[in-house]
């Protein structure tokens, strides 16, 4: 029997409720159940692919294609579990469906309403593609009180009706603010936000209060009697070093204890060795490095998130801090630029898109390569350093791509068909931008005797993509000449995935995004080596 986690927010956004919903997750795998998480945004977006990073943060994609909010990166991250595209919905796919719908005549001449069509619409998502998992917890994004979140709402509480009590959990939430000039942590806006979602029917069973210093048994027993709720279902959630003690900060104020006791659950105490062992190696390193990321969403962090995850868990598998320097890559544009980046141990540069700070990323890039410091390139961050090789060291001299307006040497170019298994997939120059890039998870085989062969420990792997360029193979063999090889391609051997440049000290890039299935416990071997590299680099200065 599947039981339902309906977790959602109050007073502001940010509490990290994707962070709590992929703790609580992690604690009841813990357990030894198992689980799946899910996000129901309330934005008009049908997914998230089109918005800009900038504003909301990375997209995450997963083995099966879907452009998804990023919250969905914590849940893998912290449970293991691969999310699907049923794990995200949007109010604008859960719209276009039923619009879709209407406009086939499947409503038979209904009139059409939120209550029940979008609501029926949502419930059928909630419950959709779920096989034997014990589990499953669905967090509804932005803040209770959101004219948007209201559809979800109402439609968690019917589910919560439908499958009854003993299959469906109100968790909520919510910030416990300190208020200096009287130095006090005040109930008032937890009770405000409970009472928010009372209006819509929505008792919660479980209150999870965000502070930033202990909460005293005397404001939980208020809170508890305030909000109707017992007042050891009123859990502190404290801010904590880092992320990854979550889980276990979330254990020690009984989330998971009071989850398991509402549905009558007895289960021994979580095994939590593991995630206590990640925060000491991640809290108490032997060392530190600092890698240079040349972006351009420096400064919203969101933006990078996987990445900067996968970066720490590079750290943690090597027992070193990982220190990142955030730097915008426009300013490689100019010539006195590269002194930022003494000191430096290694150089990633990140996906990105457009022409605003490409050139600076190829400098970046080329700086790398001629200082022999440790280079990693990802997405556009690997397509960039070959225009810089083939330009720089194969005499292309107008390398350049599609992507950034004319290029006499198309080395980077619009790919318009490829396989996937047996099937070819098409795009067209020009077509619509949501939807229309190689997304998911696709195989790459790697060539014997490579770098990334002997870093990956085998030789067929599957990586998420998420681009429309690709790297024109047209150049190999100059490229070769050059000192670049390809060392990873698709299976068909058309598509070059991976390249490397063997007599460098490291010096990789791929066409994939490895940091969308790095995990703590499972770090990614190109983050991991990559760190490593860096070590050694910094043992030379
Ligand atoms: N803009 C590039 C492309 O579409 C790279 C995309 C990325 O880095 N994810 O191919």
């Amino acid at each position: 029997m599947t039981r339902f986690i309906f977790i959602t927010g109050g007073v502001v956004s940010s509490l990290g409720k994707g962070l709590a919903s992929a703790a609580l997750g992690a604690l009841l795998q813990a357990r030894g159940f198992t689980v799946r998480l899910r996000k129901l945004d309330p934005y008009l977006n049908v997914d998230p692919g089109t918005m800009s990073p900038y504003q909301h943060g990375e997209v995450y994609v997963t083995d099966d294609g879907a452009e998804t909010d990023l919250d969905l990166g914590h849940y893998e991250r912290f449970t293991g579990v691969a999310s699907r595209r049923s794990d995200n919905v949007t109010t604008g796919r859960i719209y276009s469906d039923v619009i879709a719908k209407e406009r086939r005549g499947d409503y038979l001449g209904a009139t059409i309403q939120v209550i029940p069509h979008v609501t029926d619409a949502i419930k059928d998502y909630v419950l959709s593609d779920i096989a034997t998992e014990d589990f499953v917890l669905c967090e509804i994004g932005g803040t209770v009180g959101d004219i948007e979140s209201l559809p979800f709402l109402e439609a968690i509480r019917q589910l919560g009706n439908e499958l009854g009590r003993e299959r469906a959990i109100y968790l909520h939430l919510t910030l416990v603010p300190f208020i200096s000039t009287s130095g006090e942590l005040k109930t008032k806006p937890t009770q405000h936000s409970v009472k928010e979602l009372l209006s819509v029917g929505i008792q919660p069973d479980v209150l999870l209060c965000r502070a930033d210093r202990p909460i005293p048994e005397s404001e939980r027993r208020k809170i508890a009697l305030f909000c109707n709720v017992r007042p050891d279902a009123v859990i502190p959630a404290l801010d904590v070093d880092t992320i990854y003690r979550v889980p276990l900060s979330y254990h020690e104020g009984g989330v998971d204890d009071q989850v398991c006791r509402y549905f009558g659950l007895e289960t021994p105490s979580p095994e939590l060795s593991g995630w206590s062992g990640i925060v000491e190696r991640a809290t108490k390193p032997e060392g530190e490095v600092t890698i240079a990321v040349i972006g351009k969403y420096t400064n919203l962090m969101d933006a990078y998130k996987s990445l900067a995850e996968a970066l720490a868990h590079g750290g943690i598998a090597n027992s070193v801090r990982v220190n990142l320097q955030w730097i915008e890559s426009e300013i490689f544009e100019r010539e006195d630029a590269v002194d930022q980046l003494d000191g430096i141990n290694g150089i990633l540069v990140p996906g990105g898109f457009g022409v605003r700070g490409a050139e600076g990323k190829v400098s970046a890039a080329g700086f790398a390569r001629a200082r022999r410091v440790p280079f990693f390139g990802i997405c556009f961050g690997m397509q960039m350093a070959i225009i810089e090789v083939a330009r720089n060291l194969a005499g292309i001299k107008g390398a350049g791509s599609t992507e950034l307006g004319p290029a006499p040497e198309p080395v980077i170019g619009l790919m318009t068909e490829w396989t996937r298994g047996n099937v070819v997939e098409r795009r067209f120059e020009g077509g619509e931008l949501g939807g229309t890039m190689r997304l998911g998870a696709y195989e790459c085989n790697l060539s014997a005797n490579s770098r990334v062969r002997q870093i990956y420990g085998e030789d067929r792997i599957f990586e998420r993509h998420r681009h429309r360029y690709e790297v024109n193979s047209a150049y190999e063999e100059a490229l070769a000449k050059a000192g670049m090889i390809f060392s990873g391609k698709s299976p068909d051997g058309k598509l070059p995935e991976i390249m490397e440049i063997p007599e460098h000290p490291w010096f990789i890039g791929v066409q994939f995004h490895p940091e969308l299935k790095s995990k703590p416990f499972e770090p990614h071997p190109l983050f991991t080596s990559f760190v490593r590299a860096a070590i050694d680099q910094s043992r030379l200065v």
